[in-house]
């Protein structure tokens, strides 16, 4: 069943668990990650990041996604992850997005409030749902120029009242893009950002979480892990070693069956750290 973000998240920021959302790159890991959702009846959420859509169109995306999350049995949404520009988070809520992130942290204050806005009352046409971010998570391997900026709870508070999204990313300690599960979280941040604002919550960089943390975050008010690297990990050391077991074979329907089966292991054990 397709679904935006809104139909549950608010009440999941009550309970004691979380989606992750998955940064999905193809049919391979998103039929992975539903077969996953499915054998334990959670949500997914598909993402795309600038990465995947550099590679396939949006428009081919919402194409094979689509389909996809409307035959699942559990709600399946299509996430557009960080669109740094307002013309990009419109064309995926017209290509048929149903949830989007627009990620003006590299903004001031005030225009991040404005062009989040903006966003937001776009999406209220179609049924979307808005991530805003607040703060900024930088990344482990590259992108210099994202820099870690941890997110201020007075300016949560304020951001989450005047744009008017859904969910918010916040920044307390995760890096993008971490393959050492070494993240060092700031509880008393995070604290301090639920004492001023209901609004539930997002944590990106989730790969670089110990099962401990995720299994204690889940009992804030965080409702999505986005989590890319665990699964493009699964996938890509799968993939060597059919490769390197089966060098005579060239046929990638073949070299992909183990890999998606690793990607639907590492989904299903994240869904069981954060409380499904
Ligand atoms: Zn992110």
């Amino acid at each position: 069943m397709l679904t935006s973000l809104k139909p549950f998240i608010k009440e999941m920021a009550f309970q004691k668990k979380a989606i992750p959302g998955f940064n999905i790159f193809g049919y391979e890991d998103a039929r992975s990650v539903i077969d996953a959702a499915e054998a334990i009846g959670a949500p997914a959420i598909l993402m795309t990041n600038k990465d995947c859509i550099e590679h396939v169109p949006l428009d081919s995306l919402v194409g094979l996604l689509k389909p996809m999350a409307i035959k699942a049995k559990v709600p399946v949404c299509i996430h557009l992850d960080h669109a740094k520009s307002e013309d990009l988070a419109i064309e995926a809520i017209e290509a048929g997005y149903t949830s989007v992130m627009f990620d003006g942290s590299a903004l001031s204050f005030k225009e991040n409030v404005e062009r989040t806005a903006r966003i937001v009352d776009y999406a209220k046409r179609f049924n979307v749902s808005v991530e805003g971010e607040i703060g900024s998570v930088a990344y482990a391997d590259r992108n210099p120029e994202t820099a870690m900026i941890y997110t201020d709870p007075d300016e949560a508070c304020r951001f989450a009242k005047e744009s008017g999204v859904d969910l918010m990313a916040i920044s307390i300690g995760t890096l993008h893009r971490m393959q050492t599960r070494e993240a060092s979280i700031q509880y008393d941040r995070l604290e301090a950002i639920q004492a001023k604002t209901q609004i539930p919550l997002v944590i990106h960089g989730s790969t670089g979480i110990t099962d401990n943390d995720l299994m204690r975050l889940i009992t804030y008010r965080i409702v999505k892990f986005n989590i890319g690297t665990a699964l493009r990990m699964a996938f890509g050391k799968a993939l060597r070693e059919e490769v390197l077991a089966n060098p005579e074979e060239y046929d990638r329907l073949k070299l992909f069956k183990k890999p998606m089966e690793a990607v639907r292991h590492e989904a299903l054990a994240k869904y069981k750290r954060l409380g499904w």
